[in-house]
């Protein structure tokens, strides 16, 4: 098997290739019969950094095994466009194709800086503007990292209750009432606190019992 070359793959991409955008993302396929081929222009493109899958389907009698690798990654198909698309002669539009519609949605998935400052002057959490702007939270924090805007660490009041709770347990605290429980406590309570809990544990009980008899009555 003589040296693959990026002219050698554009070359076989026309020929043996495919590109497109499959479903919600995009991808470039290669599939030979030769395995040797195969192999070597799967190596040449690791040797590159890509990461290719390479697998092999059984076709039945006459058809021989087909080897088939391919590239998926948004980010890496924009890198082989760049270096196969000035030499394929049959795929060019299919090159533009892919290039477009990767750029397009990085356009579309990009946040509007301006627009996320303008809501945190009205006094919006965080968090309440990357639900108003339909994007994940982490997203529009790693934005306001890379713009220098640390936001600082914001906890909603459920959380802060679990966390006070936390800390109350760990520091031998009762999660109720913040006093120590004593010796009498249980786990999580102070023995008045435990008590006042079983009491009304037992008292939902019994109502939800005389609910149901009065309904069989
Ligand atoms: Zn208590």
């Amino acid at each position: 098997m003589g040296k693959i070359t990026w002219e050698y793959l554009a070359g076989f991409t026309d020929g043996e290739g495919s590109l497109g955008v499959v479903g919600k993302g995009t991808r470039i396929t290669w599939g030979n019969t030769d395995k040797a081929v195969m192999d070597a222009i799967v190596e040449f493109l690791r040797g590159h950094g890509f990461p290719v899958n390479y697998y092999s389907v059984e076709k039945k009698a006459p058809w021989k095994r087909i080897y088939m690798a391919n590239i998926t990654q948004k980010k890496e198909m924009l890198r082989i466009i760049n270096l196969l698309q000035p030499l394929v002669i049959t795929k060019v539009f299919q090159c533009e194709n892919v290039r477009q519609w990767i750029l397009a949605k990085d356009k579309k998935s990009s946040v509007d800086f301006d627009t996320v400052m303008n809501f945190r002057k009205d006094g919006f959490s965080w968090a309440d503007i990357a639900k108003t702007m339909h994007i994940k939270y982490l997203k529009l924090r790693n934005l306001l990292i890379d713009r220098g805007v640390l936001p600082n660490m914001e906890y909603s009041k459920k959380q802060l209750t679990y966390r006070a709770r936390d800390d109350a347990q760990k520091s031998g605290k009762c999660i109720n009432c913040f006093q120590p429980r004593g010796d009498n406590g249980t786990q999580l309570h102070c023995r008045p606190c435990a008590d006042r809990r079983n009491d009304w544990k037992r008292n939902r009980l019994r109502r939800k019992r005389c609910a149901m008899a009065s309904q069989t009555a």
